[in-house]
């Protein structure tokens, strides 16, 4: 059997997109390593939300076509992911030694391009016409929690973002096959389901009423015990009915991940995000009346062109005020094709943008600590997700995301346990079994 080794970097999607191809693969006759040296298939899966990212793939497929050249001629090289679906021919002039360049539009044609390329031919497959998705095999990361995507692509066009260019439009996964994948990973011992996508708010099964809620509802009426979650919103997209649907369903997590990226009018307005600070306000406002302890997650940009100190600390404010359980933050990274990109006379000088990260994060674990004091003494359920012998402790999550460390000798990773909350660090809570 031949070897296969995928290395992944950025986000959950491209994970789930790795678990994808190793279940492709499979059927392929290739079997899964965790050492490239021993593979005679490298695939990188690229992500180009930073710069750093894009650096990092090329220069992990450079030592992998080193290798080729030096002693492995045989080896096959693939370049996927976000990068490769901007960058098609370019990948092959600059690393001639790569075989396939595979964009993320064209995820299911792998197993069509691989015996392509094992005869011997260089292939670009990039078009932005998805190759049609059929019921395939996964080889999910073991672990308690299955993500799951629902919806591909995005139709927003924020000025900073690369992913309209990179994952296409907006599309949604039919019905059958989420709940086919669902049902699987049921079977095969996961106890919690994420739901992923860019804006999961916006997905739509095909015919009418098959929203977020209604499939979530589909999933909560499957038999046992098991979490449900669902990221990313975008702010003005959470409607009233989803949250109904989560406080009336048991297995449907009380967290929300709703980007903010800054907390002044008009820097959103530069953004093109379609909201100000009030309206995203009134959101929280709503969900934290009406969803005892819901967690409430947001991702911020410290540093975008033309961001004035003034504008910077309204950020910084905002944060504080909301009561953010936790927040996502990076210094703004110009992506080529966006709008932001092109207004290179407002680029904040290095020096400014990383001193304003720092305080940024130095306000997260501020808003951190707080959020995780509010539950010193309570009693809380987790789900435990990990277990570490040589500590003799499990950690675990409790339903709205909160990590939970308890000593514990036994491994009782995928349970669900009560637990006496009995200290708060910045990052996660200490407890005891109760
Ligand atoms: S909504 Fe999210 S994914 Fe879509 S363009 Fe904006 S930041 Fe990017």
């Amino acid at each position: 059997m031949k070897k296969v080794y995928i290395e992944t970097l950025g986000c959950q999607m491209n994970k789930s997109d790795a678990e994808r191809m190793y279940g492709m693969l499979e059927c392929l006759d290739y079997t899964q390593t965790e050492n490239p040296k021993e593979a005679d298939l490298l695939i990188i899966n690229t992500c180009s939300i930073r710069q750093l990212s894009e650096d990092k793939a090329y220069s992990a497929i450079g030592v992998w076509g080193k290798w080729k050249k030096e002693s492995k001629p045989d080896l096959k090289i693939v370049f996927a992911g976000c990068v490769a679906q901007q960058a098609g021919e370019n990948v092959l002039k600059r690393a001639p030694y790569v075989d396939l360049v595979l964009g993320t539009q064209r995820l299911y044609e792998l197993p069509e391009l691989i015996k392509r390329i094992e005869t011997g031919e260089r292939v670009v497959s990039v078009d932005e016409t998805p190759f049609e998705e059929s019921d395939i095999k996964i080889n999910r990361v073991k672990s308690v929690n299955a993500w799951i995507p629902i919806m591909e692509g995005c139709n927003n066009f924020c000025t900073y973002c690369i992913v309209p260019y990179t994952r296409g439009r907006e599309r949604s996964r039919k019905p059958e096959l989420i709940m086919s994948e669902v049902k699987k990973a049921l079977s095969e011992g996961f106890k919690e389901i994420t739901l992923l996508g860019q804006n999961v708010d916006s997905y739509q099964g095909g015919e009418e009423g098959q929203n977020l809620s209604w499939l979530l509802r589909q999933i909560n009426a499957l038999d046992g015990k098991f979490r449900i979650r669902f990221v990313t919103n975008y702010p003005t997209e959470i409607t009233e009915e989803l949250i109904n649907t989560v406080i009336e369903l048991d297995k449907v997590c009380e967290y929300f991940h709703i980007p903010m990226q800054s907390g002044d009018d008009y820097i959103l307005k530069k953004m093109n995000r379609r909201y100000d600070y009030a309206t995203y306000k009134k959101i929280c406002d709503n969900l934290r009346s009406r969803i005892p302890d819901v967690t409430i997650t947001s991702d911020f940009i410290a540093g975008f062109p033309g961001e004035t100190e003034e504008q910077f600390e309204n950020t910084l404010k905002a944060m504080s005020e909301l009561e953010l359980d936790y927040s996502n933050t990076a210094a703004y990274s110009p992506r080529e094709k966006t709008v932001a990109a092109k207004w290179v006379d407002l680029y904040i000088p290095e020096d400014i943008k990383t001193d304003r990260l720092a305080r940024l994060n130095e306000h997260n674990r501020a808003c951190c600590l707080k959020s995780n004091q509010k539950y010193l003494g309570r009693e809380i359920e987790i789900l435990v997700e990990k277990f570490e012998e040589d500590k003799k402790v499990i950690t675990g999550r409790t339903r709205n995301n909160k990590i939970v460390h308890v000593p514990y000798d036994k491994d009782i990773t995928g349970g669900f346990v009560n637990v006496k909350i009995t200290g708060a660090r910045t990052w996660y809570l200490n407890g005891e079994l109760v």
